[in-house]
């Protein structure tokens, strides 16, 4: 990696980066089928400034398994009553084509990519979610930048612990709440800004 003295954040090959990060039902003995997602939550950085322009958030109401184990409460602060009277996973897809519309992410001149804490998010969850239901998995969902494999390729150290690791090795200092979906977007977003800061480019590198 570059000096960490040398603030200069490169030109990126996208305009905006939407980091992305599910919560789904769980429990320990992952005795749970379908997995359903219960906190989709989406925040729009700017690639030349690397602040937040924008924040999609919804908790999803689950449908196979509506009631959430103690198990999975305690793993993401997530409660009962925190998705109850919230969208299914149906309408949350397309109010969150209806919000990048909005944000006029899907105009043809303008490059967005999803950023993502390993490849789960996109590459197994959502995409098994909109199978079991028959949705259509939107296109815009098959791009994504895995911050892990980034973070390895910046600075040489492999990601052992995750986002939590990479804080650390960082010297970020961890904010609100590990497994809160929108907690660990804003983390993972202060992730991506402290590469671009030590020159990094970033590229897709999704799992195949
Ligand atoms: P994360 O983004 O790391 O907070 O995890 C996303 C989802 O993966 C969680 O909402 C859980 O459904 C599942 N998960 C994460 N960590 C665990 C764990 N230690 N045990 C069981 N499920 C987990
Ligand atoms: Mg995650
Ligand atoms: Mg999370």
């Amino acid at each position: 990696m570059a000096s960490s003295s040398n603030n200069s954040i490169k030109q990126q090959n996208y305009d905006y980066f939407l980091v992305l990060d599910f919560e789904a039902t769980c429990d320990e003995e992952r005795k749970i089928y379908p997995i359903e997602i219960i906190e989709f939550p989406v925040l729009k950085i700017n690639a030349r400034t690397f602040e937040c322009e924008s924040i999609f958030h919804t908790y999803v109401t689950p449908t196979i398994n509506p009631q959430l184990t103690k198990f999975c409460i305690d793993l993401t602060g997530i409660t009962q009553d925190m998705i109850t009277n919230q969208p299914k996973f149906d309408d949350v897809l397309q109010n969150f084509h209806l919000w990048l519309n909005n944000e006029k992410l899907l105009e043809s001149n303008t490059k967005f990519i999803f950023v993502t804490c390993g490849d789960w998010d996109l590459y197994t969850m959502l995409p098994s979610q909109c199978n079991y239901f028959k949705l259509s998995c939107a296109e815009y969902f098959n791009r994504w930048i895995n911050i892990k494999k980034s973070f390895k390729q910046a600075t040489g150290k492999f990601a052992r612990d995750g986002m939590m690791g990479m804080l650390k090795d960082l010297n970020i200092q961890h904010i609100g709440r590990h497994h809160s979906g929108i907690d660990d977007c804003k983390n993972i977003a202060e992730i991506l800004k402290q590469l671009a800061k030590h020159g990094y480019i970033f590229e897709e590198n999704r799992k195949k």
